[in-house]
């Protein structure tokens, strides 16, 4: 199959990680057969000083034609000073709204060879799945365009009461639900919907929506937690989850709470996805928008120091959920984790393995050529 990609590099670090990572997709392409052509377009800092606007109208258009968007990040000292409206980090939102997509997939995964860059204890962190051995691994499904965030809010006359509003529609929580789902059959089918249903109304909704949506998956064991629950099940025994679909607010809280106990902010992916491109399709393929959730880090640009591993592991989730290519996103997940345990650390992950890891510093670039090569014999 051919794929196309819109690729925005962005500033600072983006363009230096999104290289290894359209090395590493160009890797799988010759060993699959799969063919993936880039788009390549500016946003943020880069298409201010370009065209005077963080997201140019083409840049918008060419990225709807496209099958899926990775992104490097945005944003630098040099913009700082603009009006918000001007702000490159503006290019983010614009994008999200104009591709649609609704709902944001955060994983958060401890890697074992990076076992002590997590708070937790040892007995706290061995699960059932995981043969005894330290470490989670679970997807944090988070609501990404209603809820409290964007519902009716105000003022009183006198400034001195304020409300926000909690709205959901049934379409809204079904479709974040099935992009739960479908995650949880390409994993280990198991999904916990957080909420506050002894509460709250909308979330009483949610369960009612839950209750429909999971006779469409019968294979995938549906739990429910209190939101209060899942915030303390997350420290006391993360191991226990798998995918964790909520709310805005919940999931915004959520998916913080989860990633600083994964260690380094470069290693870590995301994506947002949205509707099938084809409604008819019997699979779900959402359009998407893939990226590494650190940002630019002005501080260590142009050094070959940045971590690709968060970059590369989104574009992995590319393969996975806009293309349906599981053998291929688990090949690159694979290799990453064989470059950690030949002892590859980028500075921000150096000192953080087992005492006795043999580490050896590797830059942007050459973390990028390992995951190459170990990729040999994965597909
Ligand atoms: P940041 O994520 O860029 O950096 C925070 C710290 O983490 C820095 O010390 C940086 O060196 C380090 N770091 C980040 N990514 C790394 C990587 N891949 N490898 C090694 N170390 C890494 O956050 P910040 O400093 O708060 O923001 C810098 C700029 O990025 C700002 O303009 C901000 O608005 C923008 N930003 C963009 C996005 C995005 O594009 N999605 C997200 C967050 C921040």
């Amino acid at each position: 199959m051919t794929y196309s990609i819109a690729l925005v590099p962005g500033d600072g670090i983006g363009p230096e990680v999104i290289k290894p990572a359209t090395e590493v997709l160009d890797a799988v392409g010759d060993a699959s057969g799969h063919v993936f052509n880039y788009v390549e377009l500016e946003a943020g800092g880069c298409a201010i000083d370009s065209t005077g606007e963080p997201l140019p109208k083409e840049t918008l258009e060419a990225a709807k034609q496209c099958d899926a968007l990775l992104l490097g990040a945005v944003g630098g000292p040099q913009w700082e000073t603009l009006p918000g409206h001007l702000r490159p980090e503006r290019a983010l939102l614009g994008l999200r709204a104009g591709l649609g997509v609704f709902a944001n997939l955060r994983p958060a995964k401890l890697p074992p060879q990076l076992r002590s860059a997590c708070p937790l204890k040892d007995d706290v962190l061995i699960s059932s799945d995981s043969e005894g051995k330290p470490g989670f691994d679970l997807l944090i499904v988070r609501e990404l365009t209603g809820g409290l965030y964007f519902g009716e809010r105000g003022r009183s006359a006198d400034g001195k009461a304020a409300f926000d509003t909690e709205r959901y529609a049934w379409d809204e929580i079904e479709r974040v639900l099935r992009a739960g789902y479908e995650a949880a059959m390409g994993r280990r089918k198991k999904l916990c919907i957080v909420d506050k249903a002894n509460v709250l109304e909308s979330s009483r909704l949610w369960r009612e929506v839950a209750a429909v949506a999971s006779k469409e998956y019968p294979d995938v064991e549906t739990s429910f937690l209190y939101v209060d629950n899942a915030a303390m099940q997350l420290i006391r025994a993360p191991g226990q989850f798998d995918v964790i679909a909520t709310s805005n607010l919940f999931g915004d809280i959520l998916s913080d709470e989860a990633s600083a106990l994964a260690g380094s902010i470069g290693m870590l992916p995301s994506a947002s996805i949205g509707s099938p491109r084809d409604s008819l399709a019997k699979d779900f393929r959402p359009m998407g928008m893939y990226e590494p959730i650190h940002g630019s880090a002005p501080d260590i640009a142009g050094k070959n120091i940045a971590n690709p591993l968060g970059a590369i592991l989104s574009a992995a989730m590319m393969l996975r959920y806009s293309f349906g290519l599981e053998t291929e996103a688990r090949a690159i997940e694979d290799a990453v984790s064989a470059a950690l345990d030949a002892g590859l650390r980028t500075l921000d992950i150096a000192g953080k393995g087992r005492a006795t890891a043999r580490e050896t510093i590797a830059g942007t670039r050459e973390m990028g050529e390992a995951v190459i090569t170990l990729l040999e014999n994965k597909i």
